[in-house]
């Protein structure tokens, strides 16, 4: 059993600040944002990285597609828009060892990805 931050936060071992969740997945305010809104949408089923997806989890990925949609309207910045991330390994700039997406908005992203 993986037993990173996001998991502990799952478990109620340590405080977040959470904005949604169901038996799929948590949302959880970032607590070093890089934008007025900075969300991390994370599935509870442990799931190292991207690179570790299967085809049987595409519901998931779905499922945290359609939760970043419903935050947007929630937000009010459905039609504003908003950027999502998935860091993969240490190269892609993970650093939490469960699989998680970033969810940014509230004001106009600068460009860059590297
Ligand atoms: P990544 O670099 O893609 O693995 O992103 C990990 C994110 O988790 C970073 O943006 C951190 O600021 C965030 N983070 C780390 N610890 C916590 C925590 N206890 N509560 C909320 N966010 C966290």
């Amino acid at each position: 059993m993986s037993d990173t931050i996001f998991h502990k936060i799952i478990a109620r071992e340590i405080p977040a600040t959470i904005e949604f969740e169901n038996d799929t997945l948590i949302v959880i305010r970032d607590i070093n944002p890089q934008a007025p809104f900075h969300c991390l949408i994370i599935p509870k089923k442990t799931i190292r990285s991207i690179q570790q997806l299967e085809p049987e989890d595409s519901h998931i990925l779905m499922e945290m597609i359609s939760t970043a949609q419903k935050l947007a309207k929630d937000n009010g910045f459905d039609s504003k828009g908003y950027r999502l991330i998935m860091n993969c390994e240490e190269w892609g700039g993970q650093t939490v060892f469960q699989l998680h997406m970033h969810m940014l908005s509230g004001t106009h992203l600068s460009g860059g990805f590297a």
